[in-house]
């Protein structure tokens, strides 16, 4: 009779949500020196209650969601404040999400279009249910009060 050959097993359970499709809880942790570099400008303004994109320094072009270097002729870019109202160009209703965004689950993803800026920004709306929100609606920047230098310090609300 061969021997008998198992694996060492603990004692603790699993805690299981949902069996299917199996949603379980994950502990997960870890500590990362985390440097935002060059994008710094961008999460100090966020604690400060303001939005910036960028512009390029060569050509008219303008970013919502800013970026270091022009998307159309590679030249640098300098930053630029964004006005605190926009309209959605377009949304989606998350139903499952990361951490961040759990206790809000479903939540509402939009695009922001901004008058002066020729790309979007990618953000929260809060304050109203999904099927509420549309295209063309305006939303008005918030800020966490406590920021987090995280880009989930900022989120929209309807602008009426
Ligand atoms: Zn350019």
């Amino acid at each position: 009779m061969p021997k008998k050959i198992k694996v060492r097993e603990t004692e603790e359970g699993t805690t299981l949500y949902s069996i299917d499709p199996i949603i379980m809880l994950w502990h997960y942790e870890v500590n990362y020196v985390h440097s935002y570099a060059q994008d710094s400008p961008f999460f100090t303004a966020l604690s400060k209650g303001k939005l910036l994109g960028s512009a390029c320094t060569h050509c008219p072009a303008t970013f919502a969601t800013p970026r270091g270097h022009c998307m159309n002729c590679g030249k640098k870019t300098q930053w630029r404040e964004i006005p605190a109202e926009g309209v959605i160009h377009t949304f989606t209703t998350c139903y499952f999400g990361g951490e961040a965004f759990l206790e809000e689950t479903p939540y509402t993803l939009i695009l922001v279009a901004f008058k002066g800026f020729d790309t979007l920004l990618l953000s929260r709306l809060i304050g109203i249910e999904e099927e509420q929100a549309r295209i063309g609606m305006a939303v008005r920047a918030q800020f966490l009060r406590n920021s987090k230098f995280l880009a989930t310090d900022v989120y929209f609300v309807p602008s009426v």
